[in-house]
């Protein structure tokens, strides 16, 4: 059942339920003793749309004609507002980049209340990018097109990758110019204005519970963490000590399962500080991230990060542990024994672990997983992925094209065996007889053991084409969409918007963007190297 905007029902419980800062003015300062503040959105020069997802607008209800009228367009650009809105920027701290950074809170968000469907779920919708709020710092709450496109298109790309990630209904621009200095070396320039309305059940992050903790006001985390168990995670029943303490068991799970599928599409945040880590489990805050297309775990996205390449690929899971024993600290108060938070924070390490192993033998096609032999052909597999540039989403693509099943493979020469698989190497030329040998001594281990499964060829395809996606968002395919999307024209962003739908088909009039990442990408800022500047 769907409605026009109108008609949408909203039921704002972070609002109503939270203490609230009693300041009304939308001036920068530290909040104490409330959960956030009231703000409003700045009206905009001369808004329009850009884009909106369909899936999206269905999710909280909304009639898909209605995302084509011009209250739309000024509602998500923070232009108007319905009745029963009320708009506010939450309040939460966090350690960004190891360190504790105090009060951060949403600098250049603001909440416009949760939509009630007619499952009776609720959808908080936030614009990112809609003018300061009493948490801007010293920045001016704004986005710029780039980052925006990069939001919106990820979001949706993720959840159809199968990936928790809070998600993006619309992609407006502003029609006002914003100075960004992209790369912090004094090169400051205008760029468009944009506005993402992102939603979710809930946009509560690790941070949220650590700035009350961080001051010692303990009868406010209280207050946010019963919140946060009545409305997002109802089934553990009424909050308790021990009730906590399945919580936190539940958050440490969800994080695990959200990173083994980032290791799974190859994805890399960029940005793992506590304050972009949902208590959801979700993919939240996209801003430096980045693709893995040639298989190194040592790359970062992120160039502010390039130093200490604390949020690399292959450290995603350890930071997410880390991030764990930060949210376990910050709710100790409330539990006051640390046993049972340790053993949580081991139960995360168990079911990363496992998860890992599984998703990795599923993503070779292997059903029953068999422990410690699959384990050493997974990671053979990974040491030869590293031996010379090899795009990962291709590798995987490929390799389930060989068929494991026929006889003739046996006796086919290294070069033959690895015959299908040349695509997915950057530089052919590169592959020297010992890379060809290895590789295909791996693969004559590999055809062993598929043949131990019971699955025929075209059944173990479909499954592995089922994990290893045909279309990932390259990121040299969101520049192109900004590219071209700078000069007002928004086609590369709705065609990659649909083509993202369906990361898994083959889609044959697209096979262009299932390709390697082209060589002029290979170093061209936005596709190699990303700023926080957003
Ligand atoms: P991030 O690591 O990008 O998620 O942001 C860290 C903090 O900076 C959060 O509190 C954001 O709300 C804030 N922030 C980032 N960009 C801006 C901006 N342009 N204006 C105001 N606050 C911002
Ligand atoms: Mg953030």
């Amino acid at each position: 059942m769907t409605t026009n905007l109108d008609g949408l029902q909203f039921d704002n419980r972070f609002f109503n339920e939270l203490p609230a800062d009693p300041e009304p003015e939308n001036f920068r300062r530290q909040v104490e003793a409330a959960c956030y503040s009231t703000a409003k959105p700045t009206a905009t020069r001369s808004p329009q749309l850009v884009a909106y997802s369909k899936e999206v607008a269905a999710l909280i209800g909304l009639d898909e004609k209605s995302c084509q009228s011009e209250q739309f367009t000024k509602l998500f650009s923070g232009n108007t507002l319905l009745d029963g809105m009320q708009t506010y920027a939450q309040c939460y701290g966090g350690h960004q980049f190891g360190n504790w950074a105090g009060q951060l809170g949403d600098g250049r968000a603001i909440n416009l209340g949760e939509v009630v469907n007619s499952q009776g779920e609720h959808w908080t919708l936030q614009l990112k990018g809609a003018g300061p709020t009493p948490y801007s710092r010293s920045a001016d709450g704004l986005a710029v097109l780039r980052s925006s496109v990069r939001e919106f298109l990820c979001s949706e790309a993720m959840f159809h990758l199968g990936v928790p990630t809070t998600r993006a209904l619309s992609l407006t621009l502003t029609g006002d110019q914003v100075v960004r200095d992209m790369f912090y070396d004094g090169r400051a320039k205008q760029e468009p204005g944009a506005v993402v309305c992102r939603v979710a059940p809930s946009f509560t992050r690790f941070g949220n519970f650590q700035l009350p903790a961080s001051r010692g006001d303990t009868a406010l985390l209280k207050q946010l963490v019963d919140f946060t168990i009545r409305s997002d995670f109802p089934h553990l029943g009424e909050p308790n000590k021990s009730c906590y303490l399945a919580w936190f068991k539940e958050v440490c799970q969800k994080t695990a399962e959200m990173i083994i599928h980032w290791q799974r599409v190859g994805f890399v945040h960029g940005v793992m500080n506590t304050d972009n880590m949902s208590i959801l489990g979700l993919t939240i805050d996209y801003g430096p991230y980045g693709w893995l297309e040639d298989y190194d775990p040592d790359w970062t996205p992120n160039t502010t990060d390039a130093g200490g390449r604390r949020y690399r690929f292959s450290h995603q899971p350890q930071i997410a542990q880390w991030n764990l024993v930060q949210l376990a600290n910050a709710i100790y108060p409330l539990i006051d024994e640390a046993e049972p938070l340790q053993a949580s924070l081991a139960f995360y390490v168990d079911c990363f672990d496992r998860g890992w192993y599984e998703m990795m033998a599923s993503k070779l096609g292997l059903t029953a997983y068999q422990g410690e032999s699959d384990k050493q052909l997974i990671s053979e597999l990974l040491e030869l992925l590293k031996l010379t540039e090899t795009d990962m989403t291709i590798f995987f693509r490929k390799l389930a094209d060989i068929d494991c099943l026929d006889p003739s493979l046996a006796q086919a020469s290294g070069k033959q065996l690895i015959a299908p698989l040349l695509e997915a190497y950057y530089q052919p030329d590169a592959l020297t007889d010992s890379i060809i040998e290895s590789t295909a001594a791996w693969l004559h281990r590999y055809i062993d053991r598929v043949r131990v499964e019971k699955a025929d060829y075209p059944a173990r395809r479909k499954l592995m084409n089922s994990v290893n996606p045909k279309y990932v968002l390259r990121n040299y395919m969101a520049q192109l969409a900004i590219d071209k999307a700078e000069q007002e024209d928004f086609s590369v962003v709705t065609e990659l918007l649909e083509l993202l739908r369906h990361p898994y088909d083959d889609q044959p009039e697209q096979e262009q963007w299932a390709a390697k990442r082209p060589d002029w990408a290979r170093d061209r800022a936005g596709c190699s190297m990303l700023s926080c500047s957003s």
